[in-house]
């Protein structure tokens, strides 16, 4: 297994790390977390000052002590140069795509992509005369044949959210060094402790923060992280958009970040735990989550990645759709629901074959994706025994 407390040299280990960036007792009156700036105005002492906007937060909307908290500790785990927290995952994802690309640009975006992702590329980018082209998550170094003189960015997700596949950022931010293009990544899977994407070549780096960091599905949050070179067109995004989240939410990704290395812990082992169990069920075609030894993406995770976290699929024999409802409807401990990263376990069936365009689904069976959360596993496998004799009928 891979560790999380594997980092750069210098640097403390990710566990000390959560609990101790982004805050300062001493400055905060003793009081162990930072209190919560909630603000539109702020004062200026004087026209000199007003004019001169030289100090450190100007209007509620540009940053407030709280936020800047929070966007130094991800900057500081992450890896990066600078974050900028956002209202929502979504709104990172679009803000950090609208930094760079440019009407009459085409951009490449992977197949296994977030699916509203997708959906911003196909109406947004689309009416704004940015020209998407999507590519097979295992394209790898071969994506140098897809560049066109007016490519301005390759944009990853490693796994994909839903199917899972492993990209090989490495290769892939080889090409994008040598042919100038910015590289982009979805870093939500891995969370900022089990990825280090710019020790990996990568430029930005999104987090749906509304998953692993807040942890306890209560807010919407969204971070993205660049390096120096990208710094200023995140900021001049972020600025020209007026994206900002709100300071409760930006609170509770504080309060959630404390927890980060100790919750994925448990999330890794239990997931693990699950996904071996259900390779083993008869009802079960294949299980999809690169840190078992036989999954196709296993050798790459092993070699990029420090840890997996507690979202994996599955492909089922059967499609057949009242027995799959009647396994999923009389689950008691997994919810039904989308997103993930909370303390609680989900699941939800999809269908790949509806959304992709570069790759083609082949597998015939029910896709079910799980998050497995905090619950004792023995209690997890017996709500899933109980559906899958619901499903045999
Ligand atoms: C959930 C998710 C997002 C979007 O985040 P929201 O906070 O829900 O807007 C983006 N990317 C991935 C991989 C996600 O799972």
């Amino acid at each position: 297994m891979s560790r999380s407390d594997k980092t750069d040299k210098g640097r403390r280990h990710a566990a000390t790390e959560v609990v101790h960036e982004g805050r300062d007792p001493k400055a905060q009156h003793g009081f162990v977390n930072p209190p919560v700036y909630r603000g539109s105005t702020v004062l200026f002492p004087t026209v000199e000052e007003l004019f001169a906007r030289r100090q450190p937060y100007t209007y509620g909307r540009r940053s407030t002590p709280t936020v800047k908290a929070l966007e130094n500790a991800i900057a500081t785990i992450e890896g990066g140069a600078v974050t900028t927290l956002t209202a929502s995952g979504y709104q990172a994802v679009t803000t950090a795509i609208l930094a760079f690309a440019e009407s009459g640009d085409h951009i490449l975006m992977v197949d296994s992509v977030y699916q509203p992702t997708r959906t911003f590329c196909d109406v947004m980018l689309k009416k704004l005369g940015v020209e998407t082209e999507y590519y097979d998550p295992l394209i790898g170094g071969g994506i140098a044949a897809l560049v066109r003189p007016n490519t301005r960015l390759i944009f990853t997700e490693s796994p994909g959210s839903q199917t899972l596949e492993m990209q090989d950022i490495p290769a892939i931010a080889k090409v994008a060094r040598e042919k100038k293009l910015w590289l982009l990544m979805d870093n939500t899977w891995a969370s900022p402790l089990y990825f280090k994407p710019f020790l990996h070549g990568v430029d930005v780096s999104i987090q749906a923060a509304t998953k692993y960091i807040v942890g306890h599905a209560d807010a919407m949050l969204g971070t993205i992280t660049a390096n120096e070179r990208a710094a200023k067109f995140i900021d001049r995004a972020k600025e020209t958009l007026g994206t900002c989240p709100g300071s409760e939410e930006t609170y509770l990704g504080l309060r959630g970040l404390r927890t980060l290395d100790v919750r994925l812990e448990r999330h890794q082992k239990s997931a693990l735990d699950i996904a071996m169990w259900l390779a083993a069920r008869p009802e079960v075609a294949r299980v999809l989550y690169p840190a078992l030894p036989g999954d196709p993406g296993h050798a790459l995770w092993r070699r990029d990645f420090l840890g997996a976290t507690g979202l994996f699929s599955v492909v089922l024999k059967t499609s057949e759709a009242k027995a799959v409802a009647a396994m999923l409807d009389g689950l008691e401990l997994f919810g039904m629901g989308y997103s993930w990263g909370g303390y609680e376990s989900l699941v939800i069936p999809f269908n790949p074959s509806s959304y992709r365009t570069a790759t083609r689904w082949t597998d015939e069976g029910q896709a079910l994706r799980f998050h497995i959360g905090l619950d004792d596993v023995r209690d997890l496998k017996a709500d899933l025994e109980a559906g899958f004799k619901r499903l045999a009928g």
